[in-house]
């Protein structure tokens, strides 16, 4: 079956089409995906990093004509998908110069014994991507598993198939399947699957647990966010900072997981905030044609999408919230939506519980310190925060009083990234991390030998009943 994609800026015109494997075939992928795995692992392991490298720079070398097809499939603007892409080579750079160092294997040898540790792979991974993101977050999954010596099969989001696809073709080991949730059921319960990684919403995101519990096939989850960015009562923002705020919850339209989607302002200076805010936002949002370079956001990702936004705007206005547009979208069919600051919600309104996924962020004022934390960390989501402060250590204190798995300081989302610390969700938004040697662990399992020491020729042995002690 075809699944055609059409263009959010120009819902009529129709992107391109994926063949979808229905869910009796995806046997045969598996087992084709297995012979994969058995030749890629028994590669070593400076063969498979060389590899990576190779596809990084063919990553960079088709970078132009990869972000316009990302940018048509999925309505962000052209320039954001050129920074997603090189990232996304930048990450896998980083794999190739890091991987061997953290996948080497252990050797320690003593009179308690020797003890060897290796670092293997699981065998198939089934990768499941979301569509906002989408060279990125499938990268993040693929550069480790294949450093480790697993074979993929990655299943991207209908929403923006094309650009990815083309993009896992650059990488050995790799096959790329698409189809619905029976299709991703028949694959991630496979008994030749032996690790999931999932990255999208809940509710997907219940389904793939369910499936995999049932299969004990191990998973990393990473799910959405509903990320508070707290101001404490000395931040300082230049200028400049607040157009990086800006897009921090702007860029793609909103539809990023650690965007900045509760503003917490403390009540003594919200005037002065707001104002700075919408001042920041009319210079720096252009909300337009994803092709041209000028613009800085696009339409959102479908007509669903744009449906349930405005119904959170419009349910938040109708429980007495001010509702101030920061630029006008375009008069077009497109999914466009005026990007919107709002002002006054109840943080029992939707716009402010749930994730919006979308251009309207809700400035929230707070009075005391203690009561800021509790209303952020009053979600059962948990995956990013941000806290601003002119103290550094100030911050890292209030941080550190926060639940998500990363707090950034006096920035927020992609400007905040590191390649060399982890990042992930607590409670609903997730197990298990991604970057750096945490996520490339994810795709090894430890395998030890071990010859006690006291059973050796020569060793004493151990009294009838005892375990070994600690030292
Ligand atoms: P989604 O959950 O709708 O889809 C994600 C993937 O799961 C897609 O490949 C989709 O086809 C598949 N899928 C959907 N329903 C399924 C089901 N019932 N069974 C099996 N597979 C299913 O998410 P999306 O709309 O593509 O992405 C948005 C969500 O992803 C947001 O919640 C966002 O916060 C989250 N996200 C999280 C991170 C992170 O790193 N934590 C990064 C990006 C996006």
């Amino acid at each position: 079956m075809r699944i055609e994609r059409e263009n959010p800026a120009h819902p009529e015109q129709i992107v391109g089409a994926v063949i979808s494997t229905p869910p009796e075939a995806v046997d045969a992928a598996v087992r084709h995906a297995h012979r994969d795995f058995r030749e890629w692992s028994r590669e070593p392991v400076g063969t498979r990093l060389t590899a990576l490298g190779h596809a990084a720079d063919e990553l960079d070398a088709r970078t132009p004509e990869l972000a316009s097809l990302l940018a048509r499939e999925s309505g962000k603007p052209v320039s954001d998908c050129r920074g997603e892409i090189g990232f996304a080579a930048t990450y896998l750079r980083w794999v190739r110069e890091h991987a061997a160092e953290i996948l080497r294997a252990h050797d320690t040898n003593s009179s308690r014994g020797r003890i060897t540790l290796t670092r293997k792979p699981f065998g198939v991974v089934a990768a499941i991507t979301p569509w906002n993101a989408p060279i990125i977050l499938a990268m993040l999954k693929l550069g480790p598993a294949l450093a480790a010596g697993n074979a993929v099969i990655l299943k991207p989001s209908p929403l923006a198939p094309l650009a990815v696809s083309a993009a896992a073709e650059l990488l050995p080991a790799t096959r790329v399947l698409h189809g619905g949730p029976d299709t991703v059921q028949a694959l991630i319960t496979h008994p030749l699957v032996r690790k999931v990684a999932f990255t999208g919403g809940d509710q997907a995101g219940r389904a793939i647990a369910a499936a995999v519990g049932g299969a004990l096939t191990p998973v990393l989850l990473e799910l959405g966010g509903n990320d508070p960015a707290i101001f404490l009562d000395d931040f300082a923002l230049t200028p400049g900072d607040f157009e990086r705020l800006v897009l921090a919850s702007f860029a793609t339209a909103g539809q990023v997981c650690m965007a900045a989607k509760r503003l917490y302002v403390p009540e003594t200076r919200l005037t002065e905030f707001v104002e700075s805010y919408i001042a920041a936002a009319q210079r720096i949002l252009i909300v337009g044609e994803p092709a041209d370079e000028s613009t800085t956001m696009g339409p959102v990702v479908t007509r669903a999408a744009a449906e349930r936004v405005t119904g959170l705007v419009t349910d938040a206005r109708n429980r007495g919230a001010r509702v101030i547009p920061l630029a006008s979208a375009p008069d077009s069919d497109g999914y466009f939506l005026d990007p919107v600051l709002v002002l006054g919600a109840p943080d029992d309104a939707d716009l402010v519980r749930l994730e919006q996924f979308g251009p309207a962020v809700p400035i929230l004022a707070y009075r005391e310190e203690a009561e800021v934390l509790a209303r952020a960390n009053d979600s059962e989501l948990g995956l990013a925060a941000s806290v601003w402060s002119a103290d550094e250590e100030h911050a890292f204190a209030v941080a550190s009083r926060i639940e998500a798995g990363f707090t950034f300081v006096n920035t927020h989302n992609r400007t905040g990234m590191s390649l060399h610390a982890p990042f992930g969700g607590t409670k609903n938004s997730g197990f298990g991390r991604e970057y750096a040697e945490e996520g490339l662990l994810e795709y090894t399992q430890s395998i030890v030998t071990h010859a006690p020491g006291a059973f050796r020729a020569g060793g004493a042995g151990l009294p009838a009943g005892a375990y070994p002690d600690a030292r």
